[in-house]
């Protein structure tokens, strides 16, 4: 049997160059085909036109270029674009483009389905298959760059990881993606114009305080109280608020960079005084803002939005407090396109 054929994309620019030198060509090969890869994100020995024909064979002899596959592209009547990509061995993610006045915003997927198990969440209910790897995380946001400068005539201007998935539970495969995007050798974009959102893994936390990442962070809050954040992140029970604290406090101190929280608000579950005042008193840990989500349902009713009154009341006591927030109108809700409704239901 022949042995499977290496993904190229696997290798290092030094790993590339190495490869060159041992096959009796000179280093500098190794950068004209990273650039083809990478910058010029070919998805075919065939397309590298600077190299001659015969390294290119030999290339194919034993390498492939396992590139993600846009299967469906479906887009929303308020211009939010889902794509849903075939992986090199079959399964599916999910990510989206999110046209605004003054930005265009990727939405990527970490794994395909999810480690944790929110319960309002949609991907949750998926069985989660894998990470995915540092390449197909940026083959996304290459594809919906590609969308934005097609159908609105604009590059990329930011990315969250807040697709499936969750980014801090395949920590190693997203801070290599993210080295990719921002460095000048991939897309060049700006570490300030990327965030990465979290359920709140304490530990990964400090970890990115450790390694001094220049991204945003955001953590889907939902709650401070913990026996209501356990009932609808049960993984909360593991990784309780007073460890989720620690770990903020840690990365303000490191990085002293604010954190968003994220936070949807539904009928009977944080919809009472105690949890506003929890809320605010929890804002106060280190600078912060809060953004304020509108409930995407997923299925018959357990969660519900709360009213418009309980919204408005979360958002005077922060004001009151000095903390800063936003309220958010989903976006793309008629393809399932809108946060925590991705789960794969094109492909199905
Ligand atoms: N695991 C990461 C990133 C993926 S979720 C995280 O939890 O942050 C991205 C955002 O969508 C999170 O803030 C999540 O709480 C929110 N979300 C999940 N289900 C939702 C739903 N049905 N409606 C609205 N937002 C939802």
């Amino acid at each position: 049997m022949k042995p499977e054929k290496k993904d190229i994309r696997a290798l290092t620019k030094e790993q590339l160059r190495d490869f060159f030198v041992s096959q009796g060509d000179k280093a500098f090969r190794g950068n004209q085909v990273y650039e083809w890869l990478w910058s010029k994100s070919a998805h075919s020995f065939e397309e590298m036109t600077n190299i001659s024909k015969e390294t290119r064979q030999m290339l194919e002899d034993n390498f492939v270029i396992n590139h993600i596959k846009v299967d469906t592209m479906q887009r929303s009547n308020d211009g939010t674009i889902k794509n849903a990509v075939t992986l090199h061995d079959g399964l599916t993610v999910e990510s989206v483009l999110i046209p605004t006045f003054s930005r265009t915003t990727a939405c990527v997927s970490s794994q395909v389905g999810c480690s944790l198990d929110c319960k309002f969440c949609a991907t949750a209910r998926l069985k989660r298959m894998r990470n995915l790897n540092p390449d197909e995380i940026y083959d996304q946001v290459v594809a919906i760059d590609q969308e934005s400068r097609l159908y609105n005539q604009m590059p990329l201007s930011n990315i969250v990881f807040m697709g499936m998935g969750e980014p801090l539970m395949n920590y190693n495969n997203v801070l290599k993606a993210i080295e990719k995007i921002t460095s000048p050798e991939g897309l060049g974009m700006s570490p300030k114009r990327i965030t990465v959102s979290t359920s709140g893994i304490p530990k990964m936390i400090k970890k990115l305080a450790d390694d001094e990442v220049k991204f945003n962070l955001a953590l889907s809050l939902h709650s401070a109280i913990d026996e209501v954040r356990t009932q609808i992140m049960p993984f909360n029970e593991t990784f309780p608020l007073s460890e989720l604290k620690e770990s903020l406090v840690y990365w303000y101190e490191k990085t002293k960079k604010k954190v968003t929280y994220e936070y949807l608000i539904w009928k009977g579950i944080n919809d009472r005084k105690e949890d506003i005042d929890a809320l605010v008193h929890f804002c106060k840990l280190i600078p912060c803002k809060v953004n304020i989500i509108e409930y995407n349902p997923i299925d018959d009713g357990e969660f519900q939005q709360a009213a418009g009154e309980v919204t408005e009341a979360y958002q005077k006591a922060l004001e009151r407090n000095h903390i800063t927030v936003t309220v958010r109108r989903s976006r793309g809700k008629d393809i399932d396109a809108a946060c925590g409704q991705l789960a794969n239901k094109s492909s199905q």
